[in-house]
């Protein structure tokens, strides 16, 4: 091969994609025998791919991300526009879209005061732990150190954040593992472990975090690091009273709450973050997917100002700062991107109509839930919904997960696509993904669940 490709020969970019790249999250033997689809163009909701077939993308490009739809020329401009000005400076200077993206962004954090930029979600939650190491060794002699995260959340793909994760299949075949991260109970009530229901329940899944924080020792716990909606996990939502009794055990035991915004942020659930559907103050707040809808790679790592102080206290002391370095965080185009996205968001007023089309979409899920056995439960919040599917909802038994990827397939084959969890832990894995993008129109939104619904009867009958 001479290099002189021709972006316009499919069958070639097919065959130079089957040699040479390694898909994320993909078995390849698929490859052997089938071609990997490959997404042309999108514009709104819709995305093409080399067959010229059209796709309702029901999972803002595959994992909550695209949340002011594709081929938004404002973005694009505000992109290339600063990258002719500047494209590059490290971030021990500053620069105009870091400082304005910044300032607009804590407008909607009341309490938070400080961004810290980096490239992904792993590494925005790997600067929270970094912070959370550093104090522990600044005010407790090292001995605060450790880190709880929750059974089923997950926070990224680094050896640190895989140590924080709390699904298993994820993380059993890369060990060891980092020392100082203790998985707390997830608090899911539809598979419940305690015979318990409602704001109970919610008082004793967040009990549950109280009696590992009393078993490690609270002068050793550090930071608690959940999502407000647990993603991939399994789209699990809290319970009620659940996140109220998280915060008083934190303050109680002087442990910093780091909620991770991954996929809750900018939008997804209807506010501007997830926490602030359920009033929680936290200390680190990490986010990424969304920020930019996928224009430009950025993500953030925001605090407070009381942390941001707990690193200037002796300035003649060299090791008395935060001594980290992202090369790419904070890189021009993100921060201009992300700009211009949340303009976007405001004007078009994304996050009502999240609210009110995340509402119709659950309706309509709950009659799938009526009309087919196999739709055991549904959750969610605005447009981050999820429906678990089960042999016997007696029993609750998962479906096999060649099923789960049935209905993938058919909906794809239909012309919406959606998601899946990660299919390999039975009970947990089973959960089909909606994240439609924050410009959904009722039409989308009946147009995805009635193509989930013949889905569904075509597997399951
Ligand atoms: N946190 C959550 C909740 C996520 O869902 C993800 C990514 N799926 C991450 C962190 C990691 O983000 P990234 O892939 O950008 O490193």
């Amino acid at each position: 091969m001479d290099g002189a490709f021709n972006e316009n020969d499919l069958s070639h970019i097919v065959d130079a994609d089957k040699a040479h790249v390694w898909h994320h999250l993909m078995q390849h033997k698929a490859f052997e025998t089938s071609d990997p689809r490959i997404i042309l163009e999108g514009k709104g909701m819709r995305v093409w791919d080399q067959n010229g077939k059209e796709y309702l993308d029901a999972v803002s490009g595959g994992v909550w991300t695209v949340n002011v739809g594709y081929g938004r020329e404002s973005i694009a401009k505000a992109v290339y526009d600063q990258l002719m000005k500047l494209c590059y400076f490290a971030q021990s200077a500053g620069s105009v879209p870091g400082a304005l993206f910044s300032e607009k962004l804590i407008s909607k954090m009341p309490g938070m005061s400080r961004v810290y930029y980096t490239n992904s979600g792993s590494e925005a939650n790997e600067k929270a732990f970094k912070m959370v190491r550093q104090i522990a060794h600044k005010k407790y002699g090292g001995k605060k150190h450790k880190i709880l995260f929750r059974d089923r959340d997950y926070h990224g793909g680094t050896l640190a954040t895989m140590s924080a994760g709390g699904q298993e299949e994820r993380v059993a075949q890369y060990g060891p593992l980092a020392p100082g991260f203790v998985k707390v109970p997830h608090c899911m009530e539809y598979r419940a472990q305690w015979d318990l229901t409602g704001e109970a329940y919610g008082q004793r899944a967040a009990d549950a975090i109280e009696e590992v924080i009393l078993a490690e020792g609270p002068d050793t716990v550090g930071a608690l690091c959940l999502e407000p909606v647990t993603a991939g996990g399994g789209v699990i939502t809290p319970p009620p009273g659940y996140w109220e009794r998280v915060q008083e055990i934190c303050k109680k035991y002087d442990v910093l709450l780091h909620i991770d915004e991954v996929v809750c942020g900018i939008g997804r659930t209807g506010t501007w973050f997830g926490y602030q559907q359920y009033g929680i103050k936290p200390d680190f707040v990490t986010m990424a997917k969304g920020v930019a809808s996928g224009y430009a790679a950025i993500a953030c790592m925001v605090t407070t100002e009381e942390v941001f102080d707990m690193f200037k206290d002796d300035a003649t002391d060299p090791m008395n700062y935060f001594r980290d370095i992202s090369t790419f965080g904070g890189c021009t185009a993100g921060p201009a991107a992300a700009l211009e996205n949340m303009r976007i968001i405001e004007d078009e007023n994304l996050l009502d109509n999240c609210t009110a089309m995340g509402e119709r979409m659950m309706g309509n899920l709950e009659a799938l839930m009526e009309k087919h056995k196999v739709v055991g439960d549904v959750r969610g919040k605005g447009l981050f919904l999820g429906a678990e599917l089960v042999a016997d909802r007696g029993t609750k038994e998962a479906v096999d997960e060649k099923l789960v990827g049935q209905v993938v397939a058919e909906c794809g084959a239909q012309g919406v696509l959606i998601g899946a969890t990660n299919r390999s832990i039975p009970g947990l894995n089973n959960v089909l993904c909606f994240s439609p993008a924050l410009i959904a129109t009722a039409d989308d939104i009946d147009l995805i669940t009635d193509t989930v619904d013949r889905a569904l009867t075509k597997v399951f009958g």
